[in-house]
C-alpha cells in the first residue's frame, strides 16, 4: 500500500479550496501540521565549497539570504502560483511594491507604457508620474474599448498595464483582446487582479504575462498585514522580477508571509461567501428608489455584462452605488451605518464603505474623476463576512436617513 499512485499526490490536480489548504507545504524535520515561521535573515553552510557552489547557483532551491529566499515566503508564493496556474512568482512587502516591481522591471529609459486610465491611485502614480521621471513615457487610455490600446501602441511600447474590474467603478477591460494587441506589438501585458481575485479570474490563461496582487486585500482578508505578489512564467520571474526584488529589497517578511498563508487556508471559503452576499446586496440596492445606479459585474445592468460573464466566473466581492443627492446623500448614508465601517480598505472580513471622491480619488482633478465615473454620490462597498440580511438591513436603515 502506498500513495505514490494516487493521482491526488499532484497538487495541480486539486481544486482551489484544497490547494489553498495544502499547497506550498514545505516541512521541517518536525513535520509540523501548520506551516512554520522561519524568522531568520541568514543561513550557514557546511563548508566553504558548499557556499561557493551555492553562490554560483549550482544548488537548486538553496537559500542564502532572506531578502530574496526564505522558506515561509516560498510557501506563500508556491500556494499563490498553484491557484494562479503560474510557473513561478515572487512576494513583496505590499501590493504597491509588487506592482512597481512588475512594471519597472520590464522597462528602461526610452521605452513606453500604455495603461488604462482607471487604475488604483498608487498604480496610476507609478505609470503617470514615476516612470516618466526615468525617461519612460506613458499613455493612459479609456480601457473599456480594446481599440484604444491598439491606437496608443508605439514601436517602443514594452508594457501594457491594466486593472479589471477597476477601482472604484468596476469597469472591465477585455484581457484577451488587450493581450493580443500587446503581443502583436512585442509588449508584455501586466494585470492587477485584486478586484476579481485569483478564484474568479485567470489572466494568465487569457494571455497576460504577469499578474499582480495586493495580498493586503482578500488574501489576508482579515485586516492584519500588507503584502504583494507577482506571478508569471519562470523566464520572466526568474530573470527580471527576481533580480529587481533581490537588488532593491522590497521583501515580504516571513511573519507576514505566514499570516498570508493562514489567510489563504480560508480564501476560497471567504470569497465564495462574500460574493454570495455581494450578489444579494447588489440586488437589494438596485431595487431601492434612492439609489440611482448599482454597479456589479454579474448584474444584467452592468454596461459590460457579456464581457463580465465571459472573463470572470463570478462577479466580485465589491460593488459601487450612486446615491441620489450627491455627496451630501453619500455622507448621510455612510454616517448612518451601524455594521458596515467607513474605510478605504477592501476584501476584508468586515464590510467596508468608502466615498472615493473625497478619499482614494481626492488627488485627481474633478475632470479626471468624472471621466472615470467617480461622481459625488458614488460609494464603493466591499462586502464582508457578516450575515447578508444584516448588511441589507443596515443599508436600508441608512438609506432611510438620506
Ligand atoms: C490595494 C491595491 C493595491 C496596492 O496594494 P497595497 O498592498 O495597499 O500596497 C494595488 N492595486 C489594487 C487594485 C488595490 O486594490
Amino acid at each position: 500500500m502506498s500513495k505514490e499512485n494516487n493521482p491526488l499526490i499532484d497538487p495541480k490536480r486539486h481544486a482551489a479550496a484544497t490547494q489553498m489548504v495544502h499547497g506550498g507545504g514545505k516541512r521541517s524535520p518536525f513535520n509540523e501540521t501548520s506551516e512554520a515561521i522561519f524568522l531568520n535573515s541568514g543561513y550557514s553552510y557546511p563548508s566553504s565549497q558548499h557556499a561557493e557552489d551555492l553562490f554560483q547557483g549550482k544548488i537548486p532551491g538553496a537559500h542564502n539570504y532572506s531578502r530574496f529566499a526564505n522558506p515561509t515566503v516560498d510557501m506563500f508564493v508556491e500556494r499563490m502560483a498553484l491557484i494562479e496556474g503560474a510557473e513561478a512568482g515572487r512576494a513583496f512587502a505590499s501590493g504597491m511594491a509588487a506592482v512597481t516591481n512588475a512594471v519597472m522591471s520590464q522597462v528602461r529609459a526610452g521605452d513606453h507604457i500604455v495603461a488604462a486610465q482607471a487604475l488604483f491611485g498608487g498604480c496610476r502614480y507609478v505609470v503617470e508620474d514615476y516612470a516618466p521621471r526615468f525617461g519612460v513615457e506613458s499613455t493612459l487610455v479609456d480601457g473599456r474599448d480594446p481599440e484604444n490600446f491598439a491606437r496608443a501602441m508605439r514601436p517602443n511600447t514594452k508594457v501594457v498595464f491594466i486593472e479589471t474590474p477597476t477601482n472604484p467603478t468596476l469597469e472591465l477591460v477585455d484581457i484577451k483582446a488587450v493581450a493580443e494587441i500587446a503581443h502583436r506589438h512585442g509588449a508584455k501585458l501586466i494585470v492587477d487582479n485584486v478586484f476579481s481575485t485569483a478564484l474568479y479570474q485567470k489572466p494568465l490563461e487569457l494571455g497576460a504575462d504577469l499578474v499582480t496582487y495586493s495580498a493586503t486585500k482578500h488574501i489576508d482578508g482579515q485586516g492584519r498585514v500588507l503584502g504583494g505578489v507577482v506571478l508569471g512564467s519562470k523566464a520572466l520571474i526568474e530573470a527580471d522580477v527576481h533580480t529587481f526584488l533581490r537588488q532593491t529589497g522590497a521583501t515580504l517578511s516571513a511573519f507576514n508571509a505566514w499570516v498570508l498563508l493562514k489567510g489563504l487556508e480560508t480564501y476560497a471559503l471567504r470569497i465564495e461567501r462574500m460574493t454570495d452576499s455581494a450578489e444579494k446586496v447588489a440586488k437589494a440596492l438596485a431595487a431601492h428608489p434612492k439609489v440611482g445606479r448599482v454597479i456589479y459585474p454579474h448584474e444584467k445592468s452592468h454596461p459590460q455584462y457579456d464581457l463580465a460573464k465571459r472573463q470572470m466566473s463570478r462577479g466580485s466581492t465589491l460593488l459601487a452605488l450612486d446615491v441620489n443627492g450627491g455627496q451630501e446623500a453619500a455622507f448621510a448614508l455612510s454616517d448612518s451605518l451601524a455594521v458596515i465601517l467607513i474605510s478605504n480598505n477592501l476584501g476584508d472580513a468586515k464590510s467596508l464603505i468608502t466615498h472615493p471622491r473625497t478619499t482614494t480619488h481626492a488627488r485627481l482633478t474633478e475632470e479626471v474623476r468624472l471621466e472615470t465615473g467617480v461622481t459625488p454620490g458614488l460609494l464603493r462597498l466591499s462586502v464582508g463576512l457578516e450575515d447578508a440580511d444584516d448588511l441589507i438591513a443596515d443599508l436600508h436603515f441608512a438609506l432611510d436617513q438620506v
